[in-house]
């Protein structure tokens, strides 16, 4: 039988925090493509990779932080689980909570939260409660939720999320052989720039595996170096640029709009551990990179998604982009969660298909042909 990915848990099971009697909860979450992007590399000058994260699952990242933060759950009893969501966690969470036979509720901020993913969480039965607030409101309510009744947090300050989500960077260096010079990617609730860092640095020291029954050997690190790591966020939702929390974020980026951000020091640890920055990206750009990402390079991303890409040609245009290195962006999150973007021009009008006859002739004509 031909090999299939087994899902993170099993395919990392030595550097993640379970055991061989661990019950595990996976969707085959994981093995994302690492796609080259020629026209980005032309640009920079360099060699553009797009980890692509919106061929997970249930279509974002979030699956591989998931598959931990339900198979931990399960592990300690839980019967239900909680998440604050700009959506897609709680698509995640829906899922893998139905796999594990747990009731999952979900607070989402009200209104604000793509078709797509609610759909999702509807439809794996999530118990879904719009909450009226944003979803730094949404994340207070649903800690003391979890503190004060017998439901488990599976947000990202749950440490397994991390654990999980760090697999994305040892993908990375799996497959190029080493770190990239560069890691971008958007920031949001800043879990995953807290993962991606952790993952690199784990892979670039010795390692002893810790599973009995296993060498106890130490093993060579498997990275030579970390990279630099580059974070951005919205321009509405900055509160790391800023040096504030935003209490009214704003972006077309839902999935990162978030003024008070859950693992902020940690996102600032990365950053200036690796000599990186974390900058902002206007809802332009954003929607510009979205725009570049499905025209040039044939992948189609939600708009959160592209502000590792919008920060990479912002900073190229600023001069700050040296060439000939190697850059790693991860693309968060599938463009069908979020499509209503594809159909705007980049002057905001509304694009439709062209109108033909039947007949052979014209449509010839209207190719151009
Ligand atoms: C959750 C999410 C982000 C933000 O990630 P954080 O870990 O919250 O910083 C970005 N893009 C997409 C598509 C997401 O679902």
């Amino acid at each position: 039988m031909a090999h299939q990915w087994r899902g993170v848990i099993h395919e990392y099971s030595d550097r993640l925090p379970v055991t061989e009697n661990t019950r595990v909860v996976t969707l085959g979450e994981g093995g994302t493509p690492l796609i080259n992007a020629p026209k980005l590399s032309a640009l920079v000058e360099g060699e553009v990779w797009l980890k692509f994260e919106g061929m997970n699952p249930t279509g974002s990242f979030k699956d591989r932080g998931m598959t931990m933060a339900i198979t931990a759950a399960v592990e300690q009893g839980a019967k239900a689980v909680v998440c604050a969501s700009t959506g897609n966690t709680s698509a995640s969470a829906a899922a893998y909570a139905t796999q594990a036979g747990l009731t999952c509720a979900v607070l989402v901020p009200d209104g604000k939260i793509a078709m797509g993913k609610l759909s999702q969480a509807i439809a794996h039965g999530a118990e879904l409660l719009q909450v009226d607030g944003n979803f730094d409101n949404c994340l207070d309510v649903a800690r003391k939720l979890s503190e004060n009744y017998p439901v488990f947090l599976v947000n990202s300050v749950n440490p397994a999320r991390i654990e999980g989500q760090k697999t994305g960077a040892f993908e990375v260096v799996d497959f190029l052989g080493d770190a990239p010079d560069y890691h971008l990617l958007p920031v949001g609730n800043a879990g995953n720039i807290t993962a991606y860092w952790k993952g690199y640095q784990e892979y670039a020291a010795p390692y002893v595996n810790p599973h009995p029954g296993t060498s106890d050997e130490e093993l060579p690190a498997v990275a030579t170096k970390t990279p630099i790591m580059w974070g951005f966020q919205a321009e509405g939702a900055a509160p790391i640029v800023k040096g504030h929390p935003v209490t009214e974020p704003e972006t077309v980026a839902t999935a990162i709009r978030i003024g008070n951000p859950a693992s902020w020091e940690q996102a600032e640890a990365a950053r200036d551990a690796s000599g990186g920055q974390i900058d902002s990206v206007t809802d332009e750009e954003i929607l510009d990179a979205h725009r570049w990402l499905s025209s040039k390079e044939g992948v189609f991303v939600e708009p959160a998604s592209a502000a590792g890409v919008a920060g990479l040609i912002k900073h190229h245009g600023l001069g700050n982009v040296p060439a000939g290195k190697r850059w790693v962006i991860t693309v968060t999150g599938h463009g069908l969660k979020d499509p209503q973007w594809a159909l705007k021009s980049a002057d905001g009008s509304d694009i439709t298909p062209k109108q033909v006859p039947f007949d052979v002739v014209s449509v010839a004509e209207a190719l151009g042909l």
